[in-house]
């Protein structure tokens, strides 16, 4: 039987329940005839209202859920993947200016009724769909559970277990294989692991050891070795296994309300970014950066200064050969749109789309960010997963040669090595940007950890006739060691030499002072990442920052990416606004204005900007005896804030009439 894409749409989905069966062909506008089932085409139609209200929206081949899944089963975010290309497909149909013309209505308006549609038919769906299947659906019991962890394999990986984070990972990855094996394939549990309709850590740690528990302190995890499933008898490690929940019960007191808190003070400071404008301020100012192939998903929708064509174009998932290289970035923080509070779409990126009309970015991308954080701080005991703790200790080896300056996380190298002939080597792979320090007019306007990333180096030593080469590792809970700022300043005036595919760096006029290598903040808890963050914000202008020197702009929102998607997973185009926010023109002069392209520009730390910005902001946060008595609290020209309105309310309406 062959029936037409088209005129399935002239009937509802519950039309369509009691119409259709059995397999048949379809036939879709561009031609294409696709042999399917019922259950493809009634699960895909619900779907289909966009093509049932929006008319000149082509109905695909794409647009059928089984194109989606491509062989796997249907999972938690299937109907995401499924909206998505539907959307995406109606967009580009009525976005045109005749498109726009026959629908009577602007393009935001078109988005606006694209997403009413979308949450419209979200609900119809949801609604549909769990009261019409309620027949084929199916439980899970224990035996589901006893057959997994009966399984030869789990059980000889249980027996012989190492107790450490490393050995209750290989059992995770051998309970990984044994779920997704098709010996299970009618296993209810396996089945929901392999939707994705479960947490996978979770069904781990019922299935296999409960893994490494710490303390409220974080440190020392001791792991439990007995799974959910089989249960924890010992008591001892019942005993352990209860600190899960004491985690939990702390972390959901101060961690939130301290997380809560710093979100609101970051909404402050990002809300000053009001406007977005439609269109193209041809800013000829980049953000020059490059971009790690596992990062490219989180730049997708910018904008880059394409060299081969010579034009704007968005990054794609696809565009794989733009990674590991210099890039040119358009970037909210170069716009050049003539808004004192606002941007341009095209600075923005493909994500000005998303944003409902008349939105203030600053508050949107916010509390994008907000929200992950006060997300996982919830959560927490939800992601306690197997834990594994490496605060920054230097081994044996490593403290021969270097000293650790705790507060700063930063290394240096022990003075007793003064009067020896010192090298160091790094392997070449990880300098991918060294050669970047030539380019540029001050190495701090990179990001250290794009010059050089190593997680081992070589130390050479020469005393006498002798020498030796140490071999030392510098990693620390999965982050590895960059070179300081000091160290590439002295490679850009020194030079270095490159032997066996390793960089060499001659140290023969090192001043020991300064700091030779940094290491990432140690990195644990949510509630300590959180903190860590902010940190890293108010630390822009403090003493640990002017000890190196300014940070650039550029650099500090790359450090900032780098810092966020250590743990989380934060779009580029949302931190750029986020960052923007904290940038100022000159805190020297006083000028606190959000800096456009072509104008001197600086990071300002939250405090400076709380004091030195709107009046209003500072009296919506707190210390206000201070804010009064302060002679600095009335001077003039000040930026503007949303919050001016409740300060002074007639005056701001004033200045508006
Ligand atoms: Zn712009």
């Amino acid at each position: 039987m062959q029936i037409y894409a088209r005129k399935v749409l002239s009937f509802s989905t519950n039309q369509l329940w009691s119409m259709i069966t059995g397999e048949f062909e379809i036939v879709f506008d561009n031609g294409e005839v696709v042999k399917t089932h019922e259950r493809d085409l009634i699960y895909s139609s619900y779907f289909w209202d966009f093509h049932r209200r929006l008319s000149a929206t082509p109905l695909l081949p794409e647009h059928l859920v089984s194109r989606v899944l491509n062989g796997k089963p249907l999972g938690a975010k299937s109907h995401l993947q499924l909206i998505k290309r539907i959307y995406k497909d109606a967009y580009t149909a009525h976005s045109s200016r005749e498109g726009l013309a026959s629908l009577r209505m602007t393009e935001p308006a078109l988005r606006d009724l694209l997403a009413r549609i979308m949450y419209e038919v979200n609900n119809l769906a949801y609604n549909g769909l769990s009261t019409r299947t309620v027949e084929y659906v199916t439980s899970m019991d224990i035996l589901d559970f006893v057959e997994i962890v009966s399984d030869e394999e789990i059980v000889k990986a249980e027996t012989e277990l190492v107790p450490t984070y490393k050995g209750v990972e290989d059992t995770y990855k051998v309970a990984d294989r044994v779920l997704r094996s098709p010996k299970y394939k009618n296993n209810m549990l396996a089945k929901a692991y392999c939707a994705g309709a479960v947490k996978e850590g979770q069904v781990h740690q019922m299935v296999t050891p409960r893994g490494g528990v710490t303390d409220l302190d974080g440190e020392n995890p001791i792991i439990v070795k007995s799974s959910f499933v089989n249960g924890i008898w010992n008591l001892a490690e019942s005993l352990v296994e209860t600190r899960s929940a004491g985690k939990h019960l702390a972390s959901a007191k101060g961690a939130i309300s301290t997380t809560e808190y710093f979100s609101r003070r970051m909404q402050f400071v990002a809300q000053k970014v009001k406007n977005l404008h439609y269109g193209d301020c041809g800013s000829q100012s980049y953000l020059h950066t490059q971009i790690k192939e596992s990062e490219l998903p989180l730049f997708v929708g910018m904008n880059y200064f394409d060299e081969t064509t010579g034009s704007i174009k968005p990054i794609t998932k696809d565009d794989k050969h733009l990674c590991n290289k210099p890039i040119k970035l358009r970037s909210v923080l170069h716009c050049a749109h003539e808004d004192p509070y606002g941007v341009c779409s095209k600075c923005m990126g493909e994500i000005a789309y998303a944003l409902p009309e008349r939105s203030n970015i600053g508050h949107f991308c916010e509390i994008f960010l907000g929200e992950r954080f006060n997300q996982t701080v919830l959560s927490t005991k939800h992601l306690l997963g197997n834990v594994k703790i490496q605060p920054i200790t230097l081994d044996e080896i490593i403290s021969k040669f270097f000293v650790l300056d705790k507060d700063s996380a930063t290394l240096y190298l022990n003075k007793r090595f003064k009067d020896k002939k010192l090298k160091i080597h790094i392997p070449v792979e990880c300098c991918a940007a060294l050669s970047d320090i030539f380019e540029v007019s001050d190495v701090s306007d990179l990001s250290i950890a794009r010059v050089t990333e190593f997680s081992e180096m070589g130390v050479e030593v020469t005393e006498g006739d002798e020498t030796r080469i140490y071999s030392v590792n510098t990693v620390w809970d999965k982050r590895s060691s960059s070179l300081s700022y000091d160290m590439l300043e002295y490679v850009r005036k020194n030079g270095f030499t490159v032997e066996d595919s390793l960089v060499c760096i001659d140290l023969s006029d090192w001043n020991y002072e300064n700091p030779t290598m940094a290491v990432p903040l140690r990195n644990y808890t949510m509630a300590d990442y959180v903190k860590d963050f902010e940190k890293l914000l108010e630390s822009t202008g403090n003493e640990t920052r002017k000890k190196e020197r300014k940070l650039s702009p550029d650099a500090f929102f790359m450090d900032v990416f780098q810092f966020l998607n250590s743990r989380l997973s934060v779009p580029a185009a949302i931190i750029q606004v986020v960052v923007y926010g904290y940038l100022v023109e000159s805190m020297a002069e006083g000028k606190y204005n959000l800096p456009k392209e072509g104008s001197r520009r600086e990071v300002a730390p939250l405090s400076e900007i709380m004091s030195n910005g709107s009046i209003s902001v500072a009296f919506a946060h707190m210390n206000h005896y201070k804010i009064i008595s302060s002679p600095s609290s009335y001077g003039k020209n000040r930026p503007d804030h949303p919050f001016d309105i409740f300060f002074c309310p007639r005056e701001v309406t004033k200045v508006k009439t």
